[in-house]
């Protein structure tokens, strides 16, 4: 476990905003999203597991960064914020790695390495803390070269549920982004959290900041209410479904 983190932060340094980021901390729209949203089914209401989010990144790490400066670990806070709202008043119970921006490594480590290793040890620890669980952690992409757009999903291979999640979470993407053909991928041991997570897991990759035009709309609220709700969809759709339970 220890070398696998030590091997994933290696990767992270190589790979940058991919995996690192910061998030700063957003106020929460005033918009009531209520009436767009559909209701949870409640008929299992008992048997509905538990949304853990994860918004990556967070204080010393900012993650990717577009073109503009702005820093990934602050939108991916904003979706989860408004995702967190959406999913509470459809009747889920929420939990969060983080709501403000910043690292949640444990108290009294020193030097960012360490206090990283914590971080994603504390977000595992979250992740895995109950057996009936769906995980989502949000990130924003970023590539060398700036054509490239539109969201992506990697989802675990530990637990077989996980690539249905993904699937329903990117139809969802495509009635947000038409044009978007991209396809799930299976992540690898490099997206440690994914990775390692027990319950469906998926990391949405909502967009790319290295594409000037997606990094301008994913930094807007408006756009941001747009993805929380596209995430929302994917999760209650993959929960509605019989076969997936
Ligand atoms: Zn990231």
């Amino acid at each position: 476990m220890k070398n696998l983190r030590k091997k994933f932060i290696a990767s992270a340094v190589m790979l940058g905003c991919a995996f690192f980021a910061v998030g700063a901390a957003a106020a929460l729209s005033e918009k009531n999203n209520s009436a767009a949203i559909p209701a949870a089914i409640t008929s299992f209401k008992e048997d509905l597991p538990v949304i853990i989010l994860d918004a990556g990144h967070g204080g010393f790490d900012g993650g990717c960064t577009s073109a503009e400066g702005v820093p990934e670990k602050g939108i991916n806070l904003n979706i989860l914020l408004r995702l967190r709202d959406i999913l509470t008043v459809s009747g889920y119970n929420v939990q969060v790695t983080r709501d403000t921006d910043r690292s949640i490594h444990d108290d009294g480590i020193e030097g960012i390495a360490k206090q990283k290793s914590s971080d994603m040890d504390n977000r595992l620890a979250l992740f895995n803390s109950s057996s009936n669980a769906v995980c989502i952690s949000i990130h924003q992409n970023q590539f060398t070269d700036p054509i490239y757009h539109g969201a992506q999903m990697f989802y675990s291979s530990s637990n077989k549920r996980s690539e249905a999640l993904a699937q329903s979470l990117q139809s969802q993407f495509r009635k947000l982004q038409p044009d978007n053909s991209r396809e799930i991928k299976l992540c690898g041991k490099e997206l440690f959290l994914c990775y390692f997570s027990e319950n469906p897991t998926v990391m949405v990759e909502c967009g790319f900041l290295s594409n000037p035009e997606e990094a301008a709309l994913l930094n807007t609220e408006d756009y941001q209410e747009k993805v929380a709700l596209t995430i929302f969809s994917g999760i209650n759709d993959f929960i509605q479904n019989k076969n997936n339970r």
